[in-house]
This record gives structure tokens, sequence and C-alpha cells, in this order.
């Protein structure tokens, strides 16, 4: 995990404006932070460009219409964040529908990009958010096991999937839409073959299908992990086969996500999903926005309020992350968040949606574990109502009462005061960062 967004916005820390000077090791800090996120370099300069003359420009119109004090560093963050939304985002958003018959999306890509693992993610998500009935189609005709893959992936899910005894994924993908037709279902979701590197075969084979069935939509399916290589590969399929968007996959992984960025840039097409699992069901439409904060190393606070959706009950997450978007953030919610992150996932991969992301050096990163979040809990259970609804009555670093404060809840959770100052002031960074991002109306 980087510090440029870090970096950048503490380079610019009390100047009260945005210069031509001031401006330049702020934007070194963003080009770094661009450059480890595996953006290509030269849409790096492109972008950094864009936000110098943006940032210079917006400054005196920002401070008229928000009446506020806008200070140069919150500045100058939300206009890198908001050109990366820009950048990112696309009008091209959805699925496109065919009207008159099943809806057909090709999926290509190389071999190992989750093809066959999106092909099924994609019928769940379409089946479930958009009352979509999908048929799976398995034309990759190389590899062996790749139509039993598809097959065992669809019975999990309960959706059909077809394929013949041939090796002519022409053939396949023509009679796979036909079966759909013949059997109402609306979705046609075809998965090919890849190939390690580009290849013109490869190329050729999948123009004679989209041409056999003139597919609504070619995705591209991308591995976020393959990092610079994904301009090269991105616009070699876009080039023969003009990709309707994109599917980027393993963004669970330490992967900052820049392909995303690249990826837009050199093709243009939009990202329209994004891949964080090997489960089924780990698959998200994209937004422009929490891939920004990732880029820019500032967490993902939307993104991770979506898990906190699906981990606890609806009502109770809305009040809370409205709670947090206000600035408010109190131990209960820190010890809400505890007990709500057992249910969301491997804590590292919580966390790296976290505004903390950016503060957590990689290596701390994989020192955390799930035993130290629940010995983290049992502090905060040794705090009295009071303090844990006014944080800040543990906050004065140097007042006696604060002190034994901490004294006494480091006795009764059988801690270290060491450990539970640390605890204390991991919370106020904590505290500090989701208020910045409400701040930044990084909320909605
Ligand atoms: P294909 O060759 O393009 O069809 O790729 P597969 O669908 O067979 O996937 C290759 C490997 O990547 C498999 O082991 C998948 O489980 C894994 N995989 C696919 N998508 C994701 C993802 O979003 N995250 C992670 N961590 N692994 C994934
Ligand atoms: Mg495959």
């Amino acid at each position: 995990v980087t510090q440029g967004f870090k970096d950048a916005t503490l380079k610019l820390k009390g100047q009260a404006r945005l210069t031509d000077e001031n401006i330049s090791p702020a934007l070194d800090a963003i080009k770094r932070s661009l450059l480890d996120a595996d953006v290509d370099l030269k849409v790096t300069k492109q972008f950094l460009e864009n936000i110098r003359q943006k940032a210079l420009d917006e400054v005196v119109t920002l401070k008229a219409k928000s009446g506020l004090k806008v200070s140069a560093g919150d500045h100058f963050t939300k206009t890198c964040h908001d050109e990366l939304v820009e950048f990112l985002g696309g009008n091209q958003t959805e699925i496109i529908k065919n009207t008159k018959g099943p809806t057909v999306i090709l999926l290509v890509g190389l071999q190992g990009a989750g093809k066959t693992t999106h092909a099924a993610k994609l019928a769940k998500l379409l089946a479930e958010r958009h009352k979509m009935r999908p048929l799976l189609v398995a034309a990759d005709v190389y590899r062996p096991a790749a139509r039993d893959q598809l097959k065992i992936l669809g019975d999990k899910i309960n959706v059909p999937v077809f394929t013949l005894d041939t090796n002519d994924a022409v053939e396949i993908a023509q009679k796979g839409i036909e079966f759909a037709r013949s059997e109402w279902l609306d979705l046609v979701i075809i998965d090919t073959a890849g190939r390690l590197a580009i290849d013109n075969n490869l190329m050729t084979e999948l123009e004679s299908v989209r041409s056999a069935v003139q597919p609504q939509n070619i995705l591209l399916v991308i591995d976020s992990m393959i990092g610079q290589d994904a301009v090269r590969t991105a616009s070699a399929f876009d080039m023969r086969l003009n990709l309707t968007g994109v599917i980027l996959t393993k963004l669970d992984g330490d992967t900052r996500g820049g392909a995303a960025l690249s990826v837009k840039k050199v093709t243009g097409k939009s990202i329209l999903f994004a891949g964080t699992g090997e489960s089924l069901d780990k698959l998200e439409e994209f937004r422009p926005e929490g891939m920004a904060g990732r880029i820019l190393g500032m967490g993902d606070v939307v993104g991770l309020m979506d898990d906190f959706t699906k981990a606890i009950d609806m009502d109770h997450a809305e009040k809370s992350a409205n709670r947090m978007m206000e600035g408010h953030f109190d131990f209960n919610d820190f010890l809400e968040m505890i007990g709500t992150i057992g249910k969301m996932g491997p804590i590292k991969d919580v966390l790296a949606k976290t505004p903390l992301a950016s503060q957590i050096s990689e290596n701390d990163m994989n020192k955390v574990n799930d035993k130290d979040i629940s010995r983290k809990g049992s502090i905060v259970q040794s705090m009295t109502k009071k303090e844990r609804e006014n944080p800040d009555l543990l906050l004065i670093q140097k007042s006696q009462s604060a002190r034994s404060r901490m004294a006494r809840i480091a006795k009764g959770s059988a801690h270290s005061e060491k450990e539970v100052k640390d605890l204390v002031e991991q919370f106020m960074q904590m505290r500090q960062m989701m208020q910045m991002m409400s701040g930044l109306g990084l909320g909605g």
C-alpha cells in the first residue's frame, strides 16, 4: 500500500491556495501512487496534466460555490478523485440488451483471466438482479476440462450449460443460441478459449464466432494483476473484436487496480463489472468512485458500506453508514465494525477497503489477523459507556485523567497500557479519515 495520496495532502498542508509551485510536489506524490498502482506511464502523465490544469483553474469557483474555507490539500485530493472518477466512468454502464431475442454476451480474454468463472458469476448476478434467464455456452474447445468446469459452475447456480461434442466453437455458439430461443431463455453467455499470449489463430476464431452470432456485448475479461500488460492486451483485443466493455477480475488481491485506468483510457471502453474473489457471488457492478479511491490509495468507503449492508441488517447498516458519513464515529461504531467484520470475510480484504488502507504498510497489513481484532474488541469492552460514546475522553494524551482511564482499561481487559494507547491512536486515525471522507462528499 503506497502513501501517495496521504503524501500529496501532507505536501499541501498549511497552504492556503494552490499555486504552480506548491502543486508540483503533490503531483509527484500522486504520480508515484498511480505508477505503484500499475497505471500506464503515458496515461499517468496525461492524467497529471489534466489535474494540474483543473486544480489551478477551479480553486476560485470551488471556494465561491461552497462558501467554505477549502484547504489546498482537500481541494487537490478532491480534484484528483473527481478526475479519476470521470476518467473511469463511462456512458455505457450496463449490458446492452437485445429487444428481438436473447441477449448475447461473448466473453473473451487471455487464459487464466477468469472467463469461465465470470461467465458463471455474470449469469448469477444478472439472474438475481435483472431477473434474466441465462444459458451458459461452453465454447472453449481446446482445454479438455474447460467444458466440465463450466458445467460444474452452472450446476452450482442452477443455470443450464450448453455444449456440443465438437471442436467447432462457431457451431457451439450458434446452436447454443438456438437452444436458448427454444427454451425461452433471454440471456446467452458464451465462454471462449484463451491463450497465454495474444495469438492470431485465437483472434481469428473469436472473429468467426462474433460474425456468426452477432453478440450485443463483447466483454474483455482481464486480470487486474497483469498490471502494465493490461494496455497491450486490451488494445489488441479491442482492435480485432471491437469490444463493448470490460470485466476486471481478481481485484481481491493486493493489486490497486491501475489496470482499470489504463484499459479505460486506451480502449475508451467502460468497465462494467469487477470480480473480487473466486466464489461465484464475488462480482460487483463497477463503481468508478470505489476504484478511484483504491487507485489513489484512499480506501473504498462506499464499497465497504456495501459489504456492511450484506453482512448485517439493512436498516441498521444504513443508519450507521449515515452516521459515519456525517463524520460520527465512536467506539460503539468501532466495536460494531469489528463484530461485522467477522461476517464479511478475511480481515485483510476488509481492511483493504477502509480509509486505513493507505495508512497501513503492507507488512503491517499482513500482520493483522482475526485474533488481533477480537482482542481489540475486548479492550473496547472494558471501556465505560461514557468513554465509548466520547472517545475524546481518551484523546487528551497528556492529561492525567485520560492516562488513568487507559490504565484502568488496560487492567480490565488484560492488555498492556501501550496496547490500549495504540488502539486509541488507531481509532483516532480511523475517525479522522472517516471525517475527511465525509467532508469530501465521497458518500454518495
Ligand atoms: P479462464 O482461463 O479465463 O477461463 O479463467 P478461469 O475462470 O478458469 O479462472 C482462472 C483462475 O482464476 C481460477 O483459479 C479462478 O478461480 C481464479 N479467479 C477467477 N476470478 C477470480 C477473482 O475475481 N479473484 C480471484 N482471487 N481469483 C479468481
Ligand atoms: Mg476458461
